[in-house]
């Protein structure tokens, strides 16, 4: 059995091929794990433009909760990018 992992905006759960993952690095930059194959603990959003907005929004609000120490400034440049990947294809 695949593990099951969970989106940081809407919490659906699902196999981690479902979703994008970012790490933090060891200076707390957020990086896209492109090949989801870092030993560092990730974080999880759908690939879905809807909960990359939505993570945005509550990370400007502050009410993003994550189990990482992630500096958000770098979150938030790292899913924007994921954000116009999708909006591009
Ligand atoms: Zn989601």
């Amino acid at each position: 059995m695949e593990p099951i992992r969970c989106c940081i905006a809407c919490r659906a759960k699902k196999t981690k091929e479902n979703f994008f993952r970012i790490v933090a690095n060891d200076e707390k930059k957020a990086i896209l794990d492109k090949k989801q194959n870092s030993n560092s603990r990730g974080i999880y959003i759908c690939r879905d433009k809807k909960c990359i907005e939505n993570a945005l929004k509550a990370i400007t609000k502050n009410k993003l909760k994550l189990k990482i120490n992630v500096d958000n400034q770098s979150l938030v440049e790292v899913l924007k990018e994921l954000g116009e990947e999708i909006w591009e294809n």
